[in-house]
């Protein structure tokens, strides 16, 4: 395993879906290092909500250690950057941010409740493999 202990510390650099995709996590993910590294910035964020979070369309902290991230794109499969990427923007869009700008932890999740509903995310994460496996889904499924 990489050192994936690093420590966090001031803004963390989050593309915009994985806003989604980290309160769905249940502990899945492309390898040991990337889960390890998720599951290290989840604790840090729960840890103190007004943590800064820059929101961008890029990769990422959480893509940092995956197996799929190389030379700053997804390469998850074919034409995945551009997927990836769109997931970003629309998350933007429905949650009324900003590319390249940062917002607290605890603002972006109020945005997601407020602006997140079921038909959103399955706009958002229709085509993702891992939504059987996302506590996100499974909730707002129940909800709708
Ligand atoms: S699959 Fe792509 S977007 Fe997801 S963590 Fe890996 S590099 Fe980042």
């Amino acid at each position: 395993m990489k050192n994936t202990s690093k420590e966090f510390s001031g803004t963390i650099r989050i593309r915009a879906h994985h806003i989604l995709c980290i309160q769905g996590f249940k502990g899945y993910g492309y390898s040991e290092d990337f889960v390890h590294n998720m599951t290290e910035i989840i604790d840090y964020l729960e840890t103190n909500h007004s943590i800064v979070v820059e929101t961008i369309k890029s990769t990422d902290d959480i893509c940092l250690y995956c197996p799929h991230s190389k030379k700053g794109q997804c390469h998850e499969s074919k034409d995945s950057d551009k997927r990836i990427t769109a997931m970003d923007q629309k998350v933007i869009e429905y949650l009324g941010i900003h590319d390249n700008n940062t917002y607290s932890y605890n603002h972006l999740l109020k945005l997601l409740h407020e602006k997140i509903d079921f038909l959103k995310l399955k706009d958002i994460c229709g085509d993702c493999s891992w939504i059987e496996n996302c506590n996100l889904y499974l909730k707002l499924n129940n909800n709708k």
